[in-house]
């Protein structure tokens, strides 16, 4: 039986890991459950589940809670949530945005086995998950559907942060291209929250659906590639694949393809990384290949979609640079939802942003978190500055 710390349990990835717990009891015990503000949702799955702790960011609804459940400790803030990941086997990081970074860290130096879905703790702090990844004995597994694949079709052969493996040539990235795909760009200026939020393939929360539209998403996933593989940018690569059944390949030196296909379905990666190494009896994504008649593929828009150039500049900056992209994006994400800004306006407040990049190093955790904070506050500046913003 193995403990599970879950993180984000009210979002997409949170409930669909608790689908995969329920379909196998024998083997996963919910140990911790963790959310924002869902307060009702996380009340029934603290009925369903009986976590030993379980922590929300509202300290009355906390309270309110602990009263409710004699066998469940409810608590709330980031100490609390940093301290509920030391006692389970696994802990799964399905926060959404620079939230999760926490968690990240305190799994990794707590030595625990962390599945990731929160890719933005790695983009933002990758030099200082990078340190917390090698002192001790942890090791992240990654929930992402294309990094699950790299990971699968990497079996064999190690390559990590500090030691690339010199038998890849290239990882190839596959995206969906979003609901935009092939649109000019005088239709891009005009597209509605309503048509973003539409995603063709894929069931996810609203920040990721945004970042699917905007290809960020996919700028976000070659750095996170970069974090988990080592491998340099210039050997990571995207290809868009309409029908999201190719998750992503890996190309060798001697010109070899592998990829790891599956219907686009979330909780197959999810059942990966709570069995690694083992592989365990499922269905989910199984593949219908009677009703699978061609799967394309296309070079990605880099002139429509600025999102892919900025997260590769970004990357290839290092240090805080990414931080600073990754807090600009989630500033310019939150105004799109709120109505606040154009879907266009999106990469120009990126890239405005990005222009008083200030080139601190990234040696502690508090320049993440300092990096994280000037950029949101210059991305909200300029919001404000604009005559409609
Ligand atoms: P979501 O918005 O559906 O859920 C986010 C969860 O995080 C909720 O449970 C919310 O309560 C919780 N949360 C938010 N702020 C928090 C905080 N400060 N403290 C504690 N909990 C907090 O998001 P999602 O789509 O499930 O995505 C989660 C992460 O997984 C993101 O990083 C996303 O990029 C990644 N991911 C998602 C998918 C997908 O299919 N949804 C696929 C790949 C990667
Ligand atoms: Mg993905």
């Amino acid at each position: 039986m193995k403990n599970i710390a879950l993180l984000g349990s009210t979002g997409s990835i949170g409930t669909q890991t608790l689908e995969v717990v329920r379909a196998n009891p024998e083997k996963f015990n919910i140990e911790v459950l963790a959310a924002g503000s869902s307060v009702e949702h996380i009340r029934r799955q603290i009925a369903e589940f009986n976590p030993s702790t379980v922590v929300i960011s509202d300290a009355d609804a906390a309270k309110m809670l602990n009263d409710e459940f004699t066998t469940t400790k409810v608590l709330a803030g980031t100490d609390a949530l940093k301290e509920s990941v030391t006692t389970s086997d696994i802990v799964v990081n399905a926060i959404v945005g620079f939230a999760g970074l926490p968690v990240t860290l305190a799994a990794l130096n707590e030595g625990k086995i962390l599945a990731l879905a929160n890719k933005e703790s790695l983009i933002a702090g990758g030099p200082i998950v990078q340190k917390a990844r090698r002192t001790m004995e942890s090791s992240i597994i990654p929930v992402d559907s294309e990094h699950s694949a790299l990971h699968q079709c990497l079996h064999g052969y190690t390559s990590s942060y500090d030691q690339p493996s010199q038998s890849i040539r290239r990882l190839i990235l596959t995206a969906s291209g979003g609901p935009f795909r092939g649109f000019t760009s005088d239709r891009l200026h005009n597209v509605s929250l309503e048509e973003a939020l539409e995603h063709p393939t894929w069931n996810m929360g609203p920040k990721i659906t945004i970042d699917s539209s905007t290809l960020m998403n996919k700028g976000l996933e070659i750095i996170e590639a970069h974090e988990l593989f080592g491998i340099p940018y210039e050997q990571i690569e995207v290809v868009v694949h309409p029908q999201s059944i190719v998750h992503s390949m890996v190309e060798f030196v001697d010109s070899s393809v592998i990829a790891q296909l599956s219907m686009p379905d979330m909780r197959l990666p999810i059942t990966y990384a709570l069995n690694y190494p083992a592989r365990s009896q499922a269905d989910w994504g199984a593949i219908k290949w009677d009703q699978i008649t061609k799967l394309e593929f296309e070079q990605p828009d880099f002139d429509n979609f600025l999102c892919l150039k900025l997260a590769y500049q970004a990357g290839e900056t290092g240090e805080t640079a990414p931080a600073w992209l990754n807090a600009a994006n989630e500033i310019a994400v939150a105004a799109f939802l709120n109505h606040q800004i154009k879907w266009i306006d999106i990469p120009h407040l990126i890239a405005q942003t990005l222009d008083q990049f200030d080139n601190r190093k990234a040696e502690e955790e508090d320049d993440i978190y300092r990096a994280d904070k000037q950029a949101r506050r210059i991305t909200k500046q300029i919001i404000e500055s604009k005559p409609n913003g």
